[in-house]
């Protein structure tokens, strides 16, 4: 297997950010991977998997082994009259992946249409947008030990999946690879278009009963006119979570500031909507050097060209000790800082 020393991977993170890996090298199978970490004797500590560098920010250059999965193929497993179960490939495109049930008619994940990234990562963060989450199609996952190249099924249960989280984010961190994710799609699909703008959007067309086809257009369309694309301008999708609060903190708030932004999110709890408390402290569209935060959403942080990852995180700073002191509510990155 060919490992590569001193590899840039500006080209590898959505942020665009400078920065070069000791060393780089892409796997197909466990294969690959036992020959490239025998060659490499490297310690997990310095072992980093990265997937479309989506969710990832560079403060500086990575001094270890940099493993990039491209483990592909998408494969029917198992199929009721109601289900189908399909594993996918760690190294597949997710959207392609959702392009792909979309158009075989397979329901579940066409609201997570258009999220940048690949299979394999999708399960890290439990990725989420506009009313679904990974979980909700989520079957099992194999993965491997990166210490004793032991290969491991996990359940749903075991995965331990929240919002935003999971145990790979947890007690898995840094410890495994995510070979492949197997998916549990509605062949009877039932559509989602209660959250966001959706039914909005397909009012506008006037679909009146939409299909999933209809549902992941809507959905990209909305999510192109709303984010900035990374090929144009440097940026993660949303750098902080949504904060969650006691609905009586909410409430204290909601006297304070009327139009506060707040969804309920189980027992006693609030999930404060951070784009919001970002925009109310000033910063929408404030640039600072070539770090800045983006002009329609202020959850979004970009790069406008040479920003240092160092940048962009002294600005997040700025960004959370704003927030804190106006509101009294800490909002924590979402993305990886490495
Ligand atoms: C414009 C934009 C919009 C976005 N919108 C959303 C959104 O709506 N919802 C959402 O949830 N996220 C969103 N994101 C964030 C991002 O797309 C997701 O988190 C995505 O799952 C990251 O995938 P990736 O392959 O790029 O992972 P990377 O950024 O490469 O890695 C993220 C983490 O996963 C780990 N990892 C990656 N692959 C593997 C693997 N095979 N095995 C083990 N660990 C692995 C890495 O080590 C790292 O810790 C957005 C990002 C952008 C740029």
């Amino acid at each position: 297997m060919q490992i590569i020393e001193n590899f840039s991977l500006q080209s590898y993170n959505t942020f665009g950010i400078e920065v070069k890996a000791k060393c780089f090298a892409l796997f197909r199978n466990i294969k690959d991977l036992s020959q490239i970490l025998e060659q490499k004797k490297i310690s997990l500590d310095q072992l980093f998997v990265l997937g479309g560098g989506s969710n990832i920010l560079f403060t500086q250059d990575y001094n270890g082994l940099m493993l990039k999965s491209a483990i592909n193929g998408i494969e029917i497993i198992e199929e009721t009259n109601e289900y189908v179960y399909v594993k996918v490939g760690g190294g597949e495109i997710w959207h392609n992946f959702v392009l792909h049930c979309v158009n075989q008619n397979w329901g579940g994940v066409e609201n997570l249409s258009l999220i940048p990234g690949t299979v394999g990562a999708a399960p890290i963060q439990n990725i989420g947008a506009y009313g679904a989450e990974l979980k909700d199609t989520f079957y099992e996952v194999e993965i491997l030990h990166l210490d004793s190249l032991i290969k491991q099924t996990l359940s749903k249960e075991a995965c331990k999946f929240a919002y935003r989280d999971s145990i790979f984010k947890q007690e898995y961190k840094g410890k495994i690879v995510i070979l492949s994710v197997t998916f549990k799609l509605n062949k009877i699909p039932i559509v989602n278009t209660s959250y966001g703008d959706i039914n909005k959007e397909l009012e506008s067309q006037k679909i009146s009963s939409p299909t999933i086809q209809d549902v992941s257009r809507a959905v990209c369309k909305i999510r192109s006119s709303k984010l900035p694309d990374p090929n144009e301008l440097g940026n993660a999708g949303s750098f902080f979570k949504n904060p969650i609060v006691s609905d009586s903190q909410f409430e204290t708030l909601k006297a304070k500031y009327p139009t506060i932004v707040g969804y309920k999110s189980g027992n006693n709890l609030t999930k404060l909507a951070a784009g919001w408390l970002i925009e109310q402290c000033g910063w929408k569209g404030k640039r600072i050097g070539d770090a800045g935060v983006h002009k329609n959403q202020a959850l979004v942080l970009v790069n406008y060209g040479k920003a240092k990852g160092s940048e962009i995180i002294d600005l997040a700073h700025k960004i959370q000790d704003s927030v804190k002191e106006k509101f009294s509510v800490d909002i924590e990155p979402e993305i990886n800082i490495l």
